[in-house]
């Protein structure tokens, strides 16, 4: 029996490796997807470490060229979705009480593995499942997912560490216990990261999962799942059911062992299910934990002290990298009218020189959007903004969905800060620009804070330090994550905590120790150590 006080290794962020021409990593990952893409793979559940046939079959295609087929998967039924539950349970006795040491051993190898020899793997299978350049994968379902796994199991340690006074005679001890039931992950569609994270941060705290990752991912969370096995997470921890997600989740909902959810999508998915979980509150043994990141409608606001081209550049990464489906992606952008002209010229300069295209070719910086419903969805907005007075096409506004859901760059100007694009999440490659005359800083500034349910990330560009403390004052409750002088997204674990409130979600910060938290249940243990025999106190006399 080994007794001593182990740590957990220090945790350092991922290096981003570049995928420069003639670099090892850049052979090894298209290669990779070579491979990936010729082979026809299938996907079966995964319910207790063995993988069981659906009922229903399903096909898998890359959204770059969506008559390609990848191969399927299998959906479950609600028997199987009972067995993922049930299987979750029996796995929790030996799981819950396995020591913590082991349990972060698991999840570092995974981080490991990850770093190593499954790197190309996921990198291409992100690249492919979701559409995205190596640089998007790579900081995604490399450093990010590795990121995640070796913070998360040092914070666990903090939290742990974290104990309470102790007065003579006694000795007062908190338990971090796993919940008591199972945890239920749902994941989005556009991070390979977390989807491997809402499972794996609950596991790691102890608590057994039924993982429902998205219809539109499935492909790269075949990997994920590789990894936790290759890593020897046991049997029945995580169990994976894809599939209808109405029915997979009303099933789950009905157990009364369900004693949280991890989930990460859209705001009115979430908004639903919060709801369900109301409605069958009594039935439950516990409270459940509900933990929901949701949608965001990002700005940037640039002042008048502003430098044109680090705004314009901030516009054009920040809006348009991944296509503009990251959650923190700048979608409404309000510039001054003394730079506002400069700004944009600026963009559509940097946009001109963009290429849109496959992922397969390093080129292109733009790929596709996810699927057909996405692809509608954007161009009836651009469709919108052409039919409408109140708005313009500045650049771009082209698409095209016969090999692949592919929509070029666009930047909308309007004159009306209400304007629907500068309110609604449309999660697309669609930014709208408002400009403001010099002098209305300040009710621009509320202009910012009212105009959308969100409260995800933003960023402010300024040269007046002033100008910045004012920003952060009124804005302080309409971005989780607030940047100055630089692009809203791209926050690292271990640095930037990522979460927002108002309709963005619980905001309890993925990768960071606030969201561990949410996955245990204390337990307050006093002992005493010389017991007292009389009742009387001194004051009885
Ligand atoms: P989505 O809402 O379509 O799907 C998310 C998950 O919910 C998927 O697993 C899906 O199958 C499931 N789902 C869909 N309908 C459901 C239903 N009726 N009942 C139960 N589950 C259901 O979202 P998406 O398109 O995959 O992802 C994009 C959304 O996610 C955007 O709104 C984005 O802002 C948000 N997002 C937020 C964050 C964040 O940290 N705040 C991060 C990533 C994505």
């Amino acid at each position: 029996m080994n007794n001593s006080n182990i740590s957990i290794p220090y945790p350092v962020n991922e290096t981003i490796l570049d995928y420069a021409p003639g670099s090892n990593e850049r052979k090894s990952v298209l290669k990779t997807y070579d491979d990936l893409y010729k082979k026809k793979s299938t996907v079966y559940l995964k319910i207790n470490g063995k993988e069981v046939k659906g009922d229903i079959i399903k096909t898998m295609s890359p959204p770059h060229d969506h008559k390609h087929i990848l191969g399927e998967y299998h959906t479950a039924n609600k028997d199987q979705v009972n067995q993922a539950i049930k299987s979750a349970l029996n796995a929790r006795e030996k799981w819950s009480h396995m020591h913590w040491t082991r349990r972060a051993s698991i999840f570092l190898k995974a981080a490991d593995l990850i770093a190593g020899p499954y790197r190309s793997k996921i990198n291409a299978a992100t690249m492919i499942a979701q559409s995205k350049t190596v640089h998007q994968a790579e900081i995604d379902a490399a450093c990010e997912y590795i990121d995640f796994l070796r913070f998360n199991a040092s914070y666990m340690q903090d939290i742990y560490q974290n104990q309470p006074e102790s007065s003579p005679g006694m000795w007062n001890q908190l338990h971090y216990r796993p919940l008591e039931g199972f945890v239920y992950s749902v994941s989005p569609f556009n991070f390979t990261a977390i989807s491997g994270n809402l499972s794996a941060s609950a596991a790691l705290m102890g608590n057994v999962v039924v993982w429902k990752p998205s219809d539109h991912q499935i492909f790269s969370a075949q990997v994920v799942m590789e990894v936790f096995e290759e890593a020897g997470l046991p049997n029945g921890v995580i169990n994976m059911v894809m599939g209808d997600p109405e029915m997979i989740t009303n099933t789950v909902l009905a157990s009364k062992d369900f004693a949280g959810i991890h989930y990460t999508g859209s705001t009115f998915v979430f908004q639903n299910i919060w709801k369900k979980i109301g409605e069958n509150i009594s039935n439950y043994k516990t409270y459940p934990k509900i933990v929901g990141e949701t949608g965001g409608k990002d700005f940037i606001i640039a002042h008048p002290s502003a430098k044109v081209n680090e705004v314009a550049t901030a516009i054009v990464r920040g809006a348009f990298e991944y296509q503009g489906q990251k959650c923190s992606a700048a979608s409404r952008v309000y510039l001054p009218k003394s730079i506002s002209e400069d700004v944009l010229s600026e963009v559509k300069k940097q946009l001109n020189t963009i290429k849109m295209g496959p992922p397969s070719d390093l080129k292109n910086y733009i790929n596709a959007v996810i699927h057909e419903e996405a692809f509608d969805r954007i161009v009836k907005s651009i469709e919108k903004v052409k039919s409408d007075s109140d708005a313009e096409i500045f650049h771009g506004g082209t698409y095209d969905k016969s090999v692949g859901y592919f929509i070029s760059p666009t930047v909308v100007t309007t004159l009306n800060p209400n304007y629907f694009s500068m309110e609604q999440e449309l999660f697309g490659p669609l930014v709208t620009v408002y400009t403001y005359s010099d002098d209305k800083w300040e009710e621009t500034l509320k202009l910012v804070d009212s105009t959308s349910i969100y409260a995800l990330t933003g960023a402010i560009f300024s040269e007046d330090r002033y100008a910045i403390d004012e920003a952060i004052i009124a804005l302080e409750n309409c971005a989780g994550n607030f940047y100055l002088n630089d692009k809203p997204t791209g926050a690292v674990v271990g640095q930037q905590p990522f979460g927002g409130a108002r309709a963005s979600g619980t905001n309890d910060k993925a990768g960071s120790m606030f969201n561990l938290l949410r996955w245990i249940s204390p337990r307050m243990i006093k002992e005493n150590f010389v017991p007292v025999t009389d009742y009387h106190y001194p004051f009885l006399g």
